[in-house]
């Protein structure tokens, strides 16, 4: 296959993926149904909301946005956000099927956000801590400049205050309308942790439904404790761009959250339910080995 070839493979299955999701969206959105992605069952968007987004028929874990996920991780009312000023500029002046100014207000009216990600300071039972929560919503939580300079100025935040880090990613990879700018966000973010590792700092990595391509090739597999939600799939390149570019066929699940934990590529795998108080257990141990 030649290298034209397998762009225009990619992209394919890029369009087909986001044609899905505006498909499942629109489900939702217009009877306020919910269609379980693993089982497949109908039920009431309310009675999923209530219980976190999990199947209670087969404990799918279902993607949340990034207001969701601060309210289940933080002690309620202590997330104070940095930041929100930062939006993205378009340096390349960049087109493909829309210009990508035009989908950057296309994100904007749907999530109210000019970044797919929110960044900010609160307390997990009591622990003062840096988080950052990626919004697949926003241009699938792609990772551009601005993604990355959050990113950095959270992790000096946690170097001034000595506290520790947590990233929560949802994410395509690198956003392409930035092309370079957006991959150098990969060395930028994994340079921050460095100096966050030299201060003797934690940071806690949790990857969810999706973690792909430069966010899992840089800060999300940088972690000192690397988590997962159950069922989330985590990978590099889809999986049939891999098979298809090394025409094998493939481990069934060799990219959900278990496998990985069996292969030793994360350390644990942990219920949305028990999140909030796995993290806390783990910083107090880290702030008592080191911060203390
Ligand atoms: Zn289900």
């Amino acid at each position: 296959m030649d290298i034209k070839q397998f762009f225009k493979k990619i992209k394919s299955e890029y369009l087909v993926k986001s044609k899905e999701d505006e498909q499942q969206q629109a489900i939702e959105t217009q009877s306020h149904w919910v269609k379980c992605p693993s089982c497949e069952s109908l039920m009431f968007f309310k009675e999923v909301e209530n219980i976190n987004h999990i199947c209670p028929k087969c404990n799918f874990h279902m993607r949340i946005g990034a207001k969701k996920r601060i309210d289940l991780i933080c002690d309620e009312g202590s997330f104070v956000e940095f930041d929100q000023e930062l939006h993205p500029t378009d340096p390349l002046s960049f087109v493909d099927s829309k210009s990508y100014q035009k989908r950057l207000e296309e994100a904007l009216k749907k999530t109210g956000k000019t970044s797919s990600v929110v960044s900010g300071e609160c307390t997990i039972d009591g622990i003062p801590v840096q988080l950052v929560v990626f919004d697949f919503a926003f241009l699938g939580g792609s990772l551009g400049s601005v993604e990355g300079e959050k990113i950095v100025r959270a992790c000096n935040r946690a170097i001034e205050k000595r506290q520790g880090v947590i990233i929560v990613s949802a994410s395509g990879g690198a956003r392409m309308q930035e092309s370079t700018y957006s991959l150098m966000q990969m060395a930028k973010t994994s340079a921050a942790l460095r100096k966050l590792d030299q201060e003797g700092l934690p940071y806690i990595s949790i990857l969810t439904d999706p973690t792909f391509g430069g966010v899992s090739a840089s800060f999300a597999f940088l972690g000192d404790i690397i988590m997962a939600e159950p069922g989330a799939l985590i990978g590099f390149a889809g999986a049939r761009v891999i098979k298809q570019t090394i025409g094998k066929d493939l481990p069934e699940g060799f990219q959900k959250a278990e496998f990985l934990l069996e292969h030793g590529s994360i350390d644990m795998v942990v219920e949305r339910n028990s999140m909030k108080k796995t993290l806390h257990d783990l910083l107090d141990l880290f702030y008592k080995e080191n911060v203390a």
